[in-house]
Formats: structure tokens, C-alpha cells, sequence
């Protein structure tokens, strides 16, 4: 078990800052079940030896400190047991672990103050704290979590925004839109209509004719894309043609017989977002 003293805000920026998966297993968390785990083992501060030795084989400087963000990681609680205070071998793939906490930390320590200043939340992470793990929550115990979801919702990854939000193993909010993600990914085995790039988690949901002027949520006005096409279509860079042709890239867009694509969003993005170059 960590010595350190976790407060909601760290907890919540390490959770944010790594995709809400446990770095281990990379199954998702939930916020009230996640634990921080440290990746190089806090007993290292009591051996100063090993420390430094533990530090010069994976090529850190003898100031790394053991608690902060370029050391703590989210985890589940099994995981986070059988890990206990084994320290890893500088093998490639710890490694990159210890890279991407590194990346990362920048992101979570400004995440962190972003989070410690709004008292709403805090509010709600002390509820979470206290809610019972097995029992459902009450609509009043939902309505003080509000701010909470409200703010993940805003500071969560990209890549996280189209994923059921999990506040405790038995509080999950599901997007609206998730279903309409889940038929679009089964459609399409989840490959990138443009490129044919599978990646079930990755890929993105994209709105031909975007809500905010008008457009459905309804499967007529959605394309299934990868990250890189889905920005690339939004800006304008290629649009599609009613033959399913593409204008500004080669090659079709890749269609199923039951995705039946709306002529007039087609049209709209070909109208106002294509820039003809
Ligand atoms: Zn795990
Ligand atoms: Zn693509």
C-alpha cells in the first residue's frame, strides 16, 4: 500500500492523464476503484543504493522523484497487488511505460491545479469516496456527481470522448450517442470508411453535417473514420460525392448496402466545408 497521501485532484489527473485504463492490463476504471500505483516502488525511498541504481539502468537522473506524475500510474486493484513493490527490469516495455508517465505528468500536474480550484468537484469526489461500492446510488447522490461527469466530459482525452464515462462499478454514463457508435463499428468491423485503418477504440464517430448546424444524429448523417480523416474532413481538406467518389483524395469511400448515407448532408459538407485547392 502507498505511504503518499493521494488527494481527489492528483487521483483524477492521473486517471485523466493515462485513458482512464489500468496501466497494466489496460482494462477500463472506474474513478472510485482506480488506484495509483507507482511505477518505480515508493519502499525505494527507505534504500537510497537500489534507488540509484534502479534509476541509472533505466537512464534517470538521480532527482527523479518517486512521487510525482512521472511515477504514479492508474491500476487496478488486482493488478496493483500482484505488482506490490516488485521493482521492473529496464526491459523495452517498461520502458516505454516509464516514457509515456513522463509525456504525460505535464498534462496531469495542470489538469490537477485546473481541478483542485472548483469546489463543485470536490465536493463530488468526497461522495464518491464515501459511496457504497455494491449499492446503487441514490438520484440525489447522482445529482451532487453532476459537476464531476460534467467536467470530465470537458478535460477528458480526445481519443476517450466517444467512451461510457465509469464513475463507479455500478454508475456508468452512457453517451447518447453511444449507440449509434456501436452500430457504425459493427457495420464496418471498425475500419476507417476512407483508409479501411481498424482500431475499435480509436476510431471516431464523425457528423457529415455537423448538430451544431442542424445535422442529424442518425446513422444517414455519420461516416465511421480514423483520427487523421475524421480532422481532415471536418477542415475540408476532401469531401465525398453522392457516388461515393472522393473529391480531394483517391480512392471511394467504402460503404455497407444498409448505410444509407443522406444526399443532402453530402451535399451540405461539399457546399460549405470542402475548400476546393
Ligand atoms: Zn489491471
Ligand atoms: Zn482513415
Amino acid at each position: 500500500m502507498s505511504n503518499y497521501k493521494f488527494n481527489s485532484a492528483e487521483r483524477f489527473a492521473v486517471y485523466l492523464a493515462h485513458s482512464e485504463k489500468c496501466y497494466l492490463c489496460t482494462e477500463p476504471l472506474d474513478l472510485k476503484n482506480m488506484q495509483v500505483d507507482h511505477i518505480f516502488p515508493e519502499s525505494l525511498i527507505k534504500d537510497n543504493q537500489l534507488l540509484n541504481e534502479t534509476l541509472s539502468a533505466f537512464g534517470l537522473p538521480l532527482s527523479f522523484n518517486l512521487n510525482s506524475y512521472s511515477n504514479w500510474m492508474p491500476a487496478c486493484a488486482p493488478c496493483n497487488r500482484k505488482k506490490s513493490s516488485i521493482i521492473f527490469k529496464p526491459t523495452p516495455i517498461i520502458q516505454v511505460v516509464v516514457q509515456q508517465a513522463e509525456l504525460n505528468a505535464k498534462r496531469a500536474e495542470a489538469l490537477e491545479k485546473r481541478t483542485i480550484r472548483k469546489k463543485s468537484i470536490e465536493k463530488a469526489f468526497n461522495l464518491l469516496q464515501r459511496a457504497s461500492e455494491s449499492g446503487e446510488l441514490s438520484d440525489e447522490q447522482k445529482l451532487e456527481l453532476k459537476p464531476l461527469i460534467e467536467y470530465q466530459e470537458k478535460v477528458r482525452l480526445p481519443e476517450m470522448k466517444m467512451e461510457q464515462i465509469n464513475v463507479t462499478p455500478v454508475y456508468k454514463i452512457n453517451r447518447p450517442s453511444m449507440k449509434l457508435r456501436s452500430a457504425l463499428v459493427e457495420m464496418y468491423d471498425g475500419r476507417c470508411q476512407v483508409c479501411g485503418y481498424q482500431n475499435r477504440n480509436t476510431i471516431q464517430m464523425c457528423h457529415i453535417k455537423p448538430l451544431s448546424v442542424g445535422g442529424e444524429a442518425q446513422l444517414c448523417n455519420l461516416l465511421l473514420l480514423c483520427p487523421n480523416h475524421h480532422v481532415s474532413f471536418d477542415k475540408g481538406q476532401f469531401s465525398i460525392n453522392e457516388d461515393h467518389s472522393i473529391n480531394g483524395l483517391h480512392g471511394r469511400l467504402t460503404i455497407v448496402s444498409r448505410h444509407d448515407v443522406s444526399v443532402d448532408s453530402i451535399r451540405w459538407h461539399k457546399k460549405y466545408i470542402f475548400r476546393h485547392s
